[in-house]
């Protein structure tokens, strides 16, 4: 089931990789949706002669509102209370998932739908209730195939990216049924018949289930206003049927006023789906008649996130996934490999710091990137997600082989007579000199090729040549 708990205990990021970049299904799946999606937005954004001044504003917006979390946050509980809202604070995981399940308890359910969240994803909400003996439903369709396909969701906006049309009329056809309304017996792999069977086994689910779960894009402190973006009308459905509402929402998705967030829905569409406006936009502030609202607020990290000077640009992040979309690293490895809910650029450089570095995985996630800069450059809110990424490089403990070898090379390199002597040493003993290094370092020579030592350095060749003039 899909879940961020799913993810514990991976292997790093090149052994999941590895495995990955074999499944020749997975690789043009990815390749397919990536570049259609790739180009959509290149020609949404096009269209815009101020995108530039747009990302500059949504980066200042952004970076405002980080500098001044603690009185947006503030101002944000108040316009909710004052709305008939109730607000909780959850430092971490544990404590969101304990009050999001003494909250559903209290209803006396045992089932709740849920419309797309990130951040209940992060922290494993469907799991922990689980335990509770809660059955979580997820409404969005991408999230819906994740679910019934036992699969973990692999794309920050298409879940089930590496899914294909035929593999989801299987899922469909064998696991619907164990979840409510089955597929019919002769579905196709049209998309109108996928997404028809796909209506109607949800709206069995929303017109019986009277406690849901959301998550929200943008939270605004000036009016206690919760924004959701999508693509299908489930999230409304969702966000308006159910008795109790109960949003989880990370601490970083607040913007000051109604205003600013004019900004981020010109920009937002236009980076993810390639759009000019996403389809339903559905706000809300407070209770509604009738309706039950709790807004529980997560921290799970972000404050140590905001505390670090260069790492803290990483929360300006809007969940639009175009990095993924430019991302050669990505587009071969696949989602999974990142062993978060937030893969590809973005989830090198976010989940390294949400979950610190100490597993494997999350060191070897700063790695996971040839820094070539193309999610940089699609970036919405200017995130220099290169920067980040060599930043926390530094942070990873290295294994001693390679820092013995800096070392070396330190030692080498800080003198110009030193480096000369070894250049000449290295052309004399070129010939035993193998193609592939022996022990730990034969990890380095597995996937390069160890470069030909010249017989001659450059300097020397300046030297006894005046530059080529003799
Ligand atoms: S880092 Fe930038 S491009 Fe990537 S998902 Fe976040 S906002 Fe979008």
């Amino acid at each position: 089931m899909s879940g961020g708990a799913t993810f514990l205990g991976m292997p790093a990021f090149p052994v999941n990789a590895a495995a990955a970049v074999q499944d020749s299904q997975l690789r043009y799946n990815l390749r397919k949706a990536t570049h259609t999606i790739r180009g959509k937005r290149a020609l949404a954004v096009g269209e815009l002669p101020d995108w530039t001044e747009l990302r500059r504003a949504a980066k200042e917006i952004k970076d405002h509102t980080l500098r001044n979390l603690e009185r947006y946050l503030v101002r944000m509980e108040e316009a909710v209370t004052a709305a008939g809202g109730h607000v909780h604070w959850a430092a971490d995981a544990e404590e969101a998932n304990r009050i999001v399940a003494d909250l559903v308890k209290a209803t006396g359910e045992t089932s709740v739908v849920k419309v797309k969240s990130m951040a209940t994803q992060e922290i494993g909400l469907n799991e922990a209730l689980e335990l509770e003996g809660i059955t979580a439903y997820e409404t969005d369709l991408a999230e819906l195939i994740v679910q019934l396909g036992d699969d973990w969701p692999s794309h920050i906006l298409v879940p089930a990216i590496h899914r294909n049309r035929s593999e989801i009329r299987e899922i469909f056809r064998e696991k619907m049924a164990d979840w409510g309304r089955a597929a019919p017996e002769d579905l196709t792999d049209e998309p109108r018949a996928l997404a028809e069977a796909a209506r109607l086994h949800l709206r069995e689910r929303f017109l019986s289930t009277r406690v849901a779960i959301s998550g929200a894009n943008f939270m605004i402190a000036e009016t206690g206003t919760l924004v959701v973006l999508e693509s299908e009308g489930n999230g409304r459905m969702c966000l308006t049927l159910p008795e109790t509402l109960i949003s989880v929402v990370g601490i970083e998705k607040l913007l000051p006023s109604w205003q600013d967030l004019e900004v981020f829905l010109q920009l937002l569409p236009r980076s993810s789906t390639g759009e000019r406006m996403n389809p339903y936009t559905s706000t809300w502030t407070g209770a509604a008649e009738g309706q039950e609202f709790h807004l529980v607020l997560l921290d799970n990290g972000r404050t140590d996130v905001l505390a670090d000077e260069i790492g803290r640009q990483a929360l300006r992040c809007i969940r639009c996934s175009a990095c993924l979309n430019v991302c050669p690293v990505y587009e071969r490895a696949g989602g999974h490999a990142y062993g978060s809910v937030y893969p590809g650029p973005i989830g090198a450089i976010l989940t390294p710091q949400l979950r610190g570095t100490a597993s494997e995985l999350d060191a070897s996630l700063p790695y996971a990137s040839t820094l070539c800069g193309a999610c940089f450059d699609a970036c919405p809110v200017a995130i220099d997600i290169p920067e980040v990424l060599v930043h926390l490089r530094g942070r990873v403990r290295h294994p001693r082989v390679e820092r013995l070898g800096m070392r070396a090379a330190g030692w080498v390199f800080n003198r110009p007579a030193r480096l000369a002597r070894t250049q000449r040493l290295g052309g004399r003993l070129r010939r035993f000199v193998p193609g592939r290094l022996p022990g730990p370092l034969s990890a380095w020579t597995d996937t390069r090729d160890i470069p030909d030592i010249p017989s001659e350095s450059f300097r020397d060749w300046w030297d006894r040549t005046d530059g080529g003039v003799k």
